[in-house]
């Protein structure tokens, strides 16, 4: 028998938009500064604190980004978006095939001599009906559509979203046609992106082709929808993505990983990554995104007999109220939150897990900015977590916090290193420098009769 562990189980807990910058309608202070939270205040109080920054001070960043960062894989090649969503809905991204989240958007003339196109709106979810006549349009566009032998197939996501994929295409790396950013950027023109021109040869080729390809394909989309006299017919194209290996977080990571998830991003994740997925819905007009039911599923794997060392949950709550810009929204979703959390905090005496608490970036309740740089408060307590003197949960509280400034590559290590499974630097017990110190490394069998686990190297390996 192997000696007991002693290591523990980390619960990382997302609130999704957590941070804001000071708000003139209350006062100068933020949301969760304002907003009661009793349990986020105990928590606090029984841990360690300090902001998290996931890109460093000023960069803003999307929620896939900083998760990828914050569960340790900041040196894995991240996916894109648009290949994890279609894996979240059940769909099957073809391998080494380029994709991109497709959208109809309306769209004005802009009365500049630029000619471009302002994008004024999205399709609300209960326009089924104009989606289903647009995908009528796109799917019998892209059947006749043929650009530079590149063809096209449409997969449909949610209403007035679908995933574009480009058969025959072998790049990816070209830039967005969707002005995530309305008020400020028009419908862009997809061009290649610099690191594909600077490294030249067949991968600047490559990018060049789909950029132009791209571009003449949604012009022609375009005028399909227009033909077809629907008021939304702008579309748009984002999140590149590109799949070509398989990827496990066990392996990458270190350890096995669970991810309590409620919509098709993460359940995308746990898709890609392998990891242990517990799907719970949210359920309508619940200000807390279901976090109470989530929580409980968390618990289920810890009590369980089949342990996760890590377990992930998450709420979009406070970034969808953020989004509103109404600041007592987003006090209310922290509020709902926070009790939400009790059960959790309530069992950290039993000294069973490390639990952590943050946001994945700041989404300002006031001014027009989607997401922001801005600090957002990091909470951790379990039974190795050196106490510090704040015990008060928000943003300039936990400015003087014992963690300090975290950007989100920091966070996997720090939770794995509190729960006794740092990785070791200077040992090398597997391919990869991990975020914890790996559970199941690769054994040598005992005897000879069972190799070879290694496969030898090809020839062409071994002359390359
Ligand atoms: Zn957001």
């Amino acid at each position: 028998m192997w000696p007991e562990r002693d290591d523990h189980p980390v619960v990382l807990v997302t609130l999704d938009g957590l941070g804001d910058r000071p708000c003139r309608a209350l006062g100068g202070a933020t949301p969760a500064e304002v907003a009661q939270t009793p349990v986020l205040n105990a928590l606090a109080g029984q841990g360690a604190g300090g902001v998290h920054v996931p890109f460093g001070p000023g960069w803003a960043t999307s929620s896939e980004r900083s998760h990828w960062a914050m569960f340790g894989l900041e040196n894995v090649v991240f996916p894109g978006r648009a290949a994890l969503e279609l894996l979240g809905v059940g769909g099957h991204p073809p391998r080494s095939t380029p994709m991109w989240h497709l959208a109809i958007r309306r769209g004005r003339r802009s009365n500049r001599a630029d000619n471009a196109m302002m994008i004024t709106g999205r399709l609300g979810h209960d326009q089924i009906d104009v989606s289903a006549v647009a995908e009528m349009v796109l799917a019998d566009y892209c059947a006749s559509a043929r650009i530079d032998d590149i063809g096209f197939e449409i997969v449909p996501l949610r209403v007035g979203e679908w995933v574009l994929i480009a058969h025959g295409a072998t790049s990816h790396e070209i830039s967005d046609t969707d002005p995530l950013f309305e008020n400020r950027h028009p419908w862009m023109c997809p061009v290649p992106v610099r690191e594909a021109v600077d490294a030249g040869g067949q991968r600047g080729f490559e990018a060049r082709r789909m950029a132009a390809a791209m571009q003449r394909f949604l012009l022609g989309a375009h005028e399909a929808l227009q033909r077809s006299g629907i008021e939304y017919d702008v579309p748009t194209t984002k999140w590149a993505s590109w799949i070509d290996h398989d990827v496990s977080f066990a392996h990458e990571v270190g350890v096995d990983g669970a991810l309590v998830t409620s919509s098709a991003l993460y359940r995308g994740l746990a898709r890609h990554l392998a990891m242990r997925e517990i799907d719970v819905p949210t359920p309508e007009g619940d200000l807390a995104g279901g976090l109470a039911a989530r929580v409980a599923g968390a618990l289920a794997v810890l009590d369980g007999n089949e342990r996760a060392d890590f377990v992930h949950v998450h709420t979009k709550a406070p970034d969808e109220a953020g989004h509103t810009k109404d600041p007592e929204a987003k006090i209310a979703a922290i509020e709902a939150c926070d009790a939400a959390l009790a059960v959790l905090v309530d069992r950290l005496d039993r000294d069973e897990f490390v639990l952590a608490v943050t946001g994945d970036h700041a989404t300002p309740s006031e001014t027009r900015l989607l997401h922001s740089g801005d600090p957002t408060p990091f909470v951790v307590a379990g039974p190795d977590v050196r106490v510090d003197d704040v015990g008060e949960f928000g943003e300039t509280s936990l400015l003087a916090g014992s963690l300090g400034r975290l950007r989100a590559g920091d966070i996997a290590p720090l939770l794995h290193g509190f729960a006794r499974r740092p990785f070791f630097i200077g040992h090398r017990p597997g391919p990869a420098i991990t975020g914890a110190l790996p559970a199941a490394p690769l054994a040598m069998p005992a005897s000879s009769s069972a190799f070879p686990s290694v496969p030898p190297p090809t020839y062409e390996e071994s002359h390359a």
